[in-house]
């Protein structure tokens, strides 16, 4: 290669490299998540458990406002670890200041980021995220029990993080520990999805004892080294119904237990919010249709959401038939057969039951819905 080609190339690759660093945002543009809000609330995407190089994650704070921009989220915590420091003799500073370095994005990009930290003990009582913290620093003491003190004299929101993990089959013990913390209203939250793990169990309890559910990423890496934007690897995320876009909107909703976990294409939480959010989305684009003979008729649904819908029907009436199970992707409108069998002549209401496999209001107990339609049986 000539010296003057040589020149010219390294002359383009220098304007380049000044358009590329000029660019304060990695991410170029955001992915929105079609939820709707609920009957007097906003629904929030939130991912309220994060890590950056301040504890024992690989990547600097405002990465983690720009990666929940791009991602479609609303709301983040970073909660870097207070006892669990492995960069601590490069970074060796307060555990505000991941907070503090993040917030000036974080506001430009109109995310909530909510101040945070991991108290960090082993089992038990394990991992607890305090979010909506004052002073992270003020977290770090002797005794996990202070910890947890101090964090609920900030008002802090506390969550048991990842119950299940490094328990065998990934299932949760409930210690005399957590006893101890839940009585003196310490757990406020739980996390039922955390990273890859799905704790059951956890859900189940925090049925029982009226605890927040949350799901959260947990993320050490750069977010794109373990998700993406498809339904079935979303990073998980907690749903958040809150009575405005705010901070202490946020902290309210929490407390008051309007949550709903998004995770791997599946929905977890209370039946009036999965209803909710069903019946907004899912559309009859045609509820009246008419069937000649023991043809078959054809009702179109449509999904206005990014939620992909996995529904099973709910037993089979003996006047017509409908398909056992019927996937209504994202954003997708399928067709729902209904064969004639015979039996029902002229206009007719029809309830057709379904279960929405994928939308779980407590373990293995999907949400139940009805299509109601009119069908006009023609016989010749
Ligand atoms: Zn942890
Ligand atoms: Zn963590």
């Amino acid at each position: 290669m000539s010296r003057k080609i040589v020149c010219r190339l390294f002359v383009v690759v220098a304007a380049l490299a000044v358009v590329f660093t000029d660019q304060s945002a990695l991410a170029l543009s955001r992915s929105e998540i079609r939820i709707p809000d609920l009957p007097g609330y906003t629904t929030l995407k939130c991912d309220f458990h994060l890590h950056t190089v301040f504890s024992d994650g690989n990547v600097w704070p405002t990465i983690r406002v720009e990666e929940a921009w791009a991602d479609g989220l609303d709301v983040i915590a970073i909660t870097d670890h207070v006892e669990y420091r492995p960069h601590k003799d490069d970074i060796n500073v307060s555990l505000n200041r991941p907070h503090e370095i993040a917030a000036s994005l974080a506001n430009e990009l109109g995310i909530i980021l909510l101040r945070g930290a991991e108290i960090t003990r082993s089992m038990p009582p394990g991992h607890f995220n305090a979010i909506v913290l004052e002073d992270c620093d003020k977290l770090n003491v002797a005794e996990w029990r202070d910890a947890l003190q101090n964090a609920a004299e900030q008002k802090a929101f506390i969550t048991w993080n990842h119950p299940g993990w490094l328990q065998p089959n990934i299932i949760p013990i409930w210690y005399d520990e957590h006893t101890e913390i839940f009585n003196k209203g310490y757990m406020m939250g739980i996390e039922i999805v955390n990273d890859h793990e799905y704790y059951p169990l956890a859900f189940t309890w925090a049925i029982e004892k009226n605890i927040t559910i949350l799901g959260c990423s947990d993320s050490h890496s750069p977010l794109m080294f373990d998700f993406d934007n498809s339904p079935a690897n979303r990073r998980p995320m907690t749903l958040v119904f809150a009575k405005e876009k705010s901070a202490p909107a946020v902290k309210e909703a929490l407390l008051a237990g309007r949550t709903a976990v998004y995770a791997y294409g599946k929905l977890y939480g209370k039946e009036e919010y999965l209803r909710s959010i069903f019946t907004q989305t899912v559309e009859i684009v045609n509820p009246e249709i008419s069937i000649t003979g023991k043809g078959r008729g054809f009702v179109r649904l449509v999904n206005h959401s990014d939620i992909p819908f996995q529904l099973s029907a709910d037993g089979q009436a003996d006047q017509f038939t409908v398909p056992g199970n019927l996937t209504i992707g994202a954003g997708e409108t399928v067709m729902l057969p209904i064969t004639n069998k015979g039996m029902l002549q002229g206009k007719n209401p029809l309830r057709i039951p379904f279960k929405v496999d994928n939308l779980l209001t407590a373990p293995e107990a999907p949400l139940s819905v009805e299509f109601n339609i009119v069908v006009d049986f023609i016989n010749k």
